[in-house]
């Protein structure tokens, strides 16, 4: 009576059997899963949304979109995704110019720019701890960036990363 327990608590199932992948669950695993599913969807859908913004197209291409997918499947997440880009083109200041280069990008700047993220949260602590600090520290900031806005983002980002 396999079908009888749930393949993610162990629970005997009482009433309906909710499948997916296969696999059977109780109602209430089944509708976390559910959650947990649409909000990952949603949180994609932010990211592409943003991207469309960044690159000013109508579409991602299908290419990209399969790319990102894999890397949040391979467990990259669409905030360190967000952050990466944010970093690249806007701290960085590379032009936005070939969308079609974002899966190399992420792949090859993603670590990078979780390390600045790093480095910017630990001057602003070490900045927090000392009022007069003598330390001079060495790091590349955009005009664009100095909006209050996005160094809130980008330190926001690096805590869930
Ligand atoms: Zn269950």
């Amino acid at each position: 009576m396999a079908n009888n327990v749930c393949s993610e608590c162990g629970g005997r199932i009482v009433g309906l059997n909710y499948s997916s992948g296969g696999k059977n669950y109780c109602q209430t695993c089944f509708d976390k899963l559910t959650a947990a599913l649409s909000s990952q969807e949603a949180e994609k859908q932010e990211l592409l949304k943003y991207i469309r913004e960044v690159f000013q197209v109508a579409d991602v291409p299908a290419d990209v979109v399969s790319s990102i997918s894999r890397e949040i499947k391979h467990g990259k997440t669409t905030k360190g995704i967000r952050s990466t880009i944010r970093y690249y083109y806007f701290i960085e200041g590379n032009p936005t110019v070939n969308i079609s280069n974002l899966p190399y990008i992420i792949q090859e700047q993603y670590e990078v720019a979780r390390a600045y993220a790093k480095r910017i949260k630990e001057v602003k602590e070490k900045n927090a701890e000392i009022d007069l600090s003598t330390e001079s520290v060495n790091i590349k900031i955009n005009p664009r960036d100095l909006d209050r806005k996005n160094q809130k983002k980008v330190a926001y980002n690096i805590e869930d990363l």
